[in-house]
């Protein structure tokens, strides 16, 4: 019998959907989101800016002021860069784009999994390639899965959300040169990390560049994203896109944005400083294994996935919430702590001292 008309696609149906647990405390460090909220003045020139905006128009549908300005951050033309709500909106749109029905996109676990979920709203296919025990992408792995599969899409989170490993410029070169899929590389956290591949994007080149206000730019409410692409890649994605999708509200916000870079750069490096801290410390901690990370944030394993989970609830109590990815497959036993301000890690550090030895006075709880 056929399924009756109302109801949701099955391979929507079949889904679950994406969550990230909240809960009331204290310290937040579970959605790497930035620890400051956007300079002063900023916001008081961004409300005054709106005061002159004529709202009963629709904003540019090109948000050509905020592409001419990134582009001038990015030395890049402004033909090369897409706006949307959140990079998770660029996502989308290339996936519309360049996904779909008989297509496939091939990412490499274990990563940001809106990239698959995205793919299967979209209706591509999904190919999962496996990181090393680094969780680097191996390089002749990477090639032959793309050979072998034929994507149309290919995603690469670098700094890799949740792992923090940074890709060498090699790999995305290899990938490049073995495969006719558009190389997307997804630099939600490349402020914190000592390359960006922004500037490889030429018109010659199929590879997309994927960046956001989310995090560095303490402006995660106002839902803006952009990506650097071949003009030809803009142009298809301007298509797809939902007309005056950016509101003029977000376009103001990213181009003055732009004149705080000073401030940025700031903290980004007292980000950085406090996750190299943070790690140092961490590494220190008996039966804990830090990884190295490029992002604003650290993974940690404990010994079981129990152990990690227990740990995860003490801190809880203690007024710290981080993001458990205990019971995810590669990631057993891990939580990811997103780097703070310097008194949210010193209070996050002590906590995780009680919390681990607490737990292993009672590990079953
Ligand atoms: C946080 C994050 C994003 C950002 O999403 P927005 O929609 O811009 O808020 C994109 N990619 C990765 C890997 C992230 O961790």
């Amino acid at each position: 019998m056929n399924e009756p008309l109302v109801s949701p696609r099955p391979d929507i149906a079949a889904l679950e959907g994406y969550h990230s647990k909240q809960v009331d405390v204290g310290v937040r460090l579970n959605t790497n989101e930035s620890p400051f909220g956007p300079p002063v003045g900023f916001v008081d020139e961004w409300l005054a800016d709106l005061r002159t905006v004529p709202l009963h128009r629709y904003p540019d549908r090109d948000a050509r002021d905020l592409r001419a300005a990134l582009a001038g951050r990015l030395s890049q033309p402004a033909e090369r860069v897409f706006c949307a709500n959140g990079s998770n909106e660029d996502l989308q749109t290339l996936l519309l784009t360049s996904g779909g029905a008989g297509r496939s996109g091939a990412v490499f676990a274990p990563t940001y999994p809106l990239h698959s979920h995205i793919g299967r709203l979209t209706g591509t296919r999904v190919v999962t390639g496996e990181r090393g025990p680094d969780f680097l992408v191996d390089p002749d792995a990477a090639v032959e899965l793309v050979v072998r599969e034929q994507p149309s899409v290919v995603f690469l989170c670098s700094p890799n959300n949740p792992t923090g490993a940074v890709e060498p410029p090699r790999t995305i070169e290899r990938l490049l040169e073995s495969t006719e899929a558009l190389v997307v590389v997804d630099e939600a956290y490349g402020e914190f990390s000592d390359w960006s591949a922004a500037d490889l994007v030429a018109d010659d080149r199929r590879l997309v560049v994927s960046r956001t206000y989310s995090k560095v730019w303490s402006m995660a409410a106002l839902r803006l994203g952009f990506c650097i692409a071949p003009e030809w890649v803009v142009d298809e994605l301007e298509k797809v896109v939902l007309p005056y999708h950016l509101a003029v509200a977000t376009q103001r916000a990213g181009v003055l944005a732009l004149e705080y870079q000073d401030e940025m750069d700031d903290r980004v490096r007292i980000l950085v400083d406090e996750r190299e801290r943070l790690f140092a410390e961490l590494a220190q901690f008996d039966g804990v294994t830090a990884y190295p990370s490029g992002a604003n944030f650290v993974l940690i394993r404990f010994a079981s996935p129990d152990i990690a989970v227990a740990v995860w609830e003490q801190l809880v109590e203690l007024g710290v919430l981080v993001r458990d990815f205990a019971r995810w497959p590669r990631l057993e036993g891990c939580l990811r702590v997103t780097v703070g301000a310097p008194t949210e890690n010193a209070e996050f550090l002590t906590a995780l001292r009680k919390a681990v030895a607490a737990v292993g006075e009672d590990p079953v709880g």
